[in-house]
Parts: C-alpha cells; structure tokens; sequence
C-alpha cells in the first residue's frame, strides 16, 4: 500500500484533511456522491488531491481498507492527468474560456455506455467566463450519465451563485501552523524562516515566494536592528527609519509587510517574557530578544506592542510611513 502523495509537498491527503477524507469514504462508499461540488480554501489545502482521491476511489482496482491504491493503472492515470474519463480543466492563461467547457462537455457526450462514471474537476473556478459558466450551468442541470463534478477555488464568492446552488459546498480548513511549517521544510526552507513566514501568510506558495525574496530577507533583518535598538535606547534607530527602513518598502504592501514583521517582534518580546518561547516568530532571534528585555518591565513591553500595532492604523490614513515609524520610534525611547 503506497500512501498517496500530494503534489506540493510531502504530506499525504490523509494527513492532510482528515476529517474529509472520513467523510468522502463513507460517501463513496455508500454511493452516495452528489453530482457537484464546489471545493472552497485557500491554495495549498488539497482541493485538487482530495478530488482526485475520490476519481481514483470510483476506478481503482486495487482499492482496499477503503482507500485508493495510489498505484494501479486507473490510479496512476487519474494522479497524471490522463484518465479518460477524469477530465481536469484548467484556465487557459487568465481565465477558463467556454470553448474549454464545450470541449469538456463533447468528451463526455461521446460515451455510449449509460452508466458510464466519469469525473471532471474544475480548477480555479473562478475564472470561468461568464459564457464558460453559463455553459457548464446547463451542463450541471442536465448530467450525461454517472457525472461527478468537483468545482475548486479559493473564492467562492466569485462563483456564480447560479453555480454554488446546484453544487455541495465543501470548505476546506485552512492548514495548521505546523502543516504549513512541515510543508516549507519539505520544500527545502530553513526552519527559522518557515517559523517567521508562516506567522505572515496561511498560504504555501506566497510563503515559499517570500522564502526567496531578496528584498523581505533584507526586511527581516533591518527590522530587527532597529527594533534591537529601539529596545536598547539607542537613537541611531530613529536615524535606520530613514536609512536602512524606508528604502526597502516603496509599495503600500511592503509597508503592510514591514508592520506585521515589526508587531510579530512586539509580541516576540511578550511571548519570551511570559515563558512561550516555542510560539515566537523570529525563533533565530531568541537568543537576542531574552537578552535585551531583560532590562525592560512589562507595562513598558506592553506599550511598545500597543505602539507597534497602531502603525497598522496610521498606515490606512495618508501619514506618510517614514512619519509613522520615526513618530514611533520617538514615542517609544526613553531619553
Ligand atoms: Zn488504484
């Protein structure tokens, strides 16, 4: 018995969603699949390997305790794509244009066999067209057949509400910290830096793109040394705002970045100080953070996370970030 393996990482869909996978085994198993569903969560959930767990449970012929083999033909073809009769449609660059919904729906006209099970799984359903989802629309009223349909997307309020009710809605729970975590690390990233990065995004890929990204690695490490400073009374810090800070951050979203790295450290602080060292955000840096609170009390740890959490707010007005941040770290010294 092979486990399968998702595609994006090293965790099977069982571990993966659990509950889900208990749900669709009982489904298959008593029959009692409905015709459409619409899979909804962020990317990196296991929307698409959950969908292709339930083809490979209607055609494998090996299945046992269950579960799909993972390794007969009929499984191996539907985990490749090649399935005749699993179809996966994908947007064609933008979006998912009718003519890829008018060739799904002539593929499954062409079986003679009634009865006949076939699978087709939309990805990314949100980009279907208007035309490409009135066309599936007529599709999902009418089935060919045995037709089991898996809608996939990370917003569901983009789908056509004509759509969603002919469809079960299934949410997927987003990923635990330490699934995100133990994904990164498959991927290769370092344990301090899928630490960090997952307290800054739920979502895989935008973490493993932030694992590479130059200007956040550099971000990371200017916001500590001015941070460091800021907690030692020094006021070059002021001068870094300048420096180092600002010229790292020229998009509105930079800035936004650059606020929660600044408060996960505020709450680092508080979290060494109360003894939840394991749950810190700069872990490489928990050396440095025990050390420098030391001569800090808590009301002050306080005031500089109240501090640090209202930059977010001044950045939704028109205060200039590089004002937001000296005023901040002015505020916050002790002279
Ligand atoms: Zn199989």
């Amino acid at each position: 018995m092979t486990e399968m393996v998702t595609e994006t990482s090293n965790i099977t869909i069982q571990e993966l969603q659990p509950a889900l996978i208990e749900h669709f085994k009982k489904l298959t198993t008593m029959n009692q699949l409905a015709h459409a569903y619409l899979f909804a969560g962020q990317e990196g959930v296991g929307k698409i390997e959950l969908s292709q767990w339930i083809a490979m449970r209607l055609f494998c012929t090996a299945d046992e305790d269950l579960k799909p083999c993972g390794v007969c033909a009929e499984c191996r073809r539907i985990l490749s794509g090649n399935h005749p009769d699993v179809v996966v449609v994908k947007p064609d660059g933008q979006s998912i244009k009718v003519d890829q919904i008018r060739f799904l729906k002539s593929e499954f006209s062409k079986s003679g066999v009634e009865g006949n099970q076939k699978v087709f799984i939309i990805e990314k359903a949100e980009s279907m067209t208007a035309s490409a989802a009135n066309s599936l629309l007529k599709f999902l009223e009418e089935p060919v057949g045995t037709v089991t349909a898996f809608l996939l997307t990370e917003n569901k309020n983009q789908i056509l509400p004509t759509i969603q009710s002919r469809c079960q809605l299934v949410n997927f729970a987003a990923l635990s910290q330490d699934k995100l975590i133990q994904s990164l690390l498959n991927k290769g990233v370092l344990k301090d830096q899928a630490n960090l990065l997952v307290h800054v995004t739920e979502s895989i890929s935008r973490a493993e793109e932030l694992s590479q990204d130059e200007n956040f690695i550099e971000m990371t490490k200017q916001v500590w040394n001015w941070f460091n400073k800021l907690l030692k009374n020094d006021t070059e810090s002021f001068i870094l705002v300048q420096t180092k800070l600002v010229p790292l951050v020229k998009e509105k979203n930079q800035q936004l970045l650059m606020a929660d790295l600044i408060i996960l450290l505020a709450r680092d602080c508080l979290l060494v100080r109360y003894n939840r060292k394991e749950q810190i955000s700069f872990s490489d840096r928990l050396a440095e953070i025990d050390k420098v609170i030391q001569l800090i009390s808590d009301e002050k740890l306080v005031e500089i996370l109240d501090n640090c959490l209202q930059i977010k707010n001044l950045l939704q007005t028109n205060i200039a970030f590089q004002s937001v941040l000296e005023s901040t770290t002015l505020k916050l010294i002790d002279l």
